[in-house]
């Protein structure tokens, strides 16, 4: 590979593989074992069935990553290495299940929680400066809004205040939030990473070595441990990443385009659209817009229900990140009951003129009711 430092997507095909020696597999094996000889314990010690996942990941984000059971697994063990009474600042909107472990946890009295609009980067550093961590989404669930992650999390390192970035919608491919000045980046793997709708499991790249034995201290502790084949195939869609995103990516944006022009369709939400407001922030620190994008619908939330209904393309189903499109109506904040049109797309890899013929055709119908 020579001395140049490799691309990221080279990385993502290379890394994790161990010394190229004669018989041994290219591939990492699945190992499937709880203890080995000399004493290590897997949920204590680590194992060899996630290490080579853990390091893969580590060096596209720039630090050392630590795997869990989920995304969630993931995010909890952060918020568990938070001495009691803590200051979160959290996200006003962003991933339903992260907002409510904030949110029980204070309602429990656990931690102090202040919810503050991150994409207001005067309003998140005047509300962070005082926290003991501050928690941001970006791009988030599910209006696909960019907060100011450089801007931020370099002021705060200066604070010295923790900043942890969801960074599930960019991937370790599209922005690099530790090197930006964050001190966790956090990865459901469950989503882009496996990218084929078949496991779970998490990840938190750290750049301190105190929080890095911390991470796995409360893995440890939370019997939060991923599963050997979960991390063997997380692995595996690792090494496509760079290729599946490319093509969402591209995807996304010329729905976006084609949806932002329908009649039956009153906005758009992906920042690759110019007109979009977190265009500028997502073309300054990110090498690409993602391939989540939302739009809400001209109508009722029966008609929004009824496209997901119509389309055939298209899966009808939550989640996100595999190569197969989605689609589903979701609450425009996160735990907001107000009804709404807001429509959320996963991007896949189909032909993006299938997709549209598709989503087209369901549009159409939701205009002529
Ligand atoms: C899915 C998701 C999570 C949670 O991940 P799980 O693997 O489902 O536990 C966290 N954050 C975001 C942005 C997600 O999309």
């Amino acid at each position: 590979m020579g001395t140049s430092k490799p691309h990221p997507a080279t990385v993502a095909v290379h890394a994790g593989r161990g010394r190229r020696v004669d018989a041994a597999p290219l591939n990492p094996p699945i190992v499937a074992a709880s203890n080995f000889y000399g004493g290590d314990y897997a949920r204590e010690e680590g194992s060899p069935a996630w290490e080579p996942l853990e390091e893969a990941v580590g060096e596209l984000e720039g630090g050392t990553a630590v795997a869990f059971a989920s995304g969630m697994a993931a995010s909890t063990a952060i918020v568990e290495t938070l001495p009691a009474g803590a200051t979160v600042v959290g996200p006003a909107a962003g991933y339903a299940w992260t907002r409510s472990l904030l949110h029980e946890r204070a309602a429990k009295g656990r931690l102090v929680l202040h919810e503050v609009d991150t994409t207001d980067t005067a309003a998140t550093l005047a509300a962070g400066r005082h926290a003991d961590l501050l928690w941001l989404e970006s791009p988030s669930n599910p209006l696909i809004e960019i907060t100011e992650l450089d801007r931020i999390c370099e002021q705060l390192r200066e604070d010295r205040v923790k900043v942890a970035v969801d960074s599930t919608f960019a991937t370790p491919l599209l922005q690099s939030p530790l090197a930006m000045g964050a001190d966790f980046s956090v990865h459901s793997a469950t989503k882009f990473i496996g990218g084929h709708s078949d496991l779970m499991l998490g990840l938190v790249g750290a750049r301190a070595e105190a929080d890095v034995r911390e991470l796995r201290h409360v893995r440890a502790q939370l019997g939060a441990t991923p599963g050997s084949l979960e991390a063997f195939l997380a692995l595996r869609g690792l090494r496509t990443l760079p290729v599946r995103l490319d093509v969402a990516q591209h995807n996304a944006m010329e729905l976006a385009h084609r949806l932002s022009e329908h009649p039956a369709v009153s906005v758009v939400h992906y920042p690759g659209l110019a007109s979009d407001p977190g265009h500028e922030r997502a073309a300054r620190f990110m090498s690409g817009f993602g391939a989540m994008l939302s739009f809400e619908l001209d109508g009722t939330p029966e008609d929004a229900d009824a496209l997901c209904r119509r389309v055939e393309v298209f899966t009808h189903a939550k989640s996100l990140g595999g190569v197969e499109s989605l689609i589903d109506r979701r609450a425009r904040y996160a735990g907001s009951s107000a009804p709404d049109t807001l429509l959320r797309i996963s991007v896949g890899c189909e032909h993006v003129s299938d997709l549209w013929a598709d989503l087209s055709t369901a549009l159409t119908g939701s205009s002529s009711r």
